[in-house]
């Protein structure tokens, strides 16, 4: 076996495995699984590598942007998030980078700045991302109690 074909069998292998590893977590916690959980991922390590590609290949080509990230430092970051890390669905990244579809993957700026990091940046789900707009972390969790206080007062 020729060692790229062996690296992507692992990559495959590593990505499914986190996938059980999750699903076992929360079965442990007692919760339930949330719904786009429930199917295993369909995404193979090709699919999270072209992702990675284009996402940093897009931000490149803005000019707002200075883009010190590399698509080797997104691929370690996107092949440990299977799943959204705001509303928890598990992410497609099949799609590519202009899927619209809820959970479809995309590339988030956390603060919005204008130099785009390995730390500065995380995936999450193409409405979660819609939804968050340009506001920082802490702008979206304070709009969101402000959601929540104003639900509440209309219900
Ligand atoms: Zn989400």
């Amino acid at each position: 076996m020729k060692h790229t074909e062996f690296k992507r069998i692992r990559d495959e292998l590593m990505i499914t495995v986190r996938h059980e590893l999750t699903i076992e977590k929360i079965k442990k916690s007692g919760r339930s699984i949330p719904k786009g959980l429930q199917k295993p991922s369909k995404n193979t390590s090709d699919d999270v590598l072209r992702f990675c590609r284009d996402a940093v290949n897009a931000k490149k080509s803005n000019d707002r942007f200075t883009v010190e990230l590399t698509v080797d430092e997104l691929f370690v970051i996107a092949s440990k998030t299977l799943r959204c890390p705001i509303c928890g669905c598990a992410l497609d990244y099949q799609r590519g980078i202009h899927c619209r579809k809820n959970n479809g993957a995309s590339l988030d700026r956390k603060f919005n700045e204008n130099v785009v990091n390995k730390d500065n940046v995380w995936v999450i789900c193409s409405k979660c991302n819609t939804t968050k707009s340009d506001r920082t972390i802490d702008e979206f969790i304070e709009y969101m109690r402000t959601c929540l206080r104003n639900l509440d007062a209309a219900s």
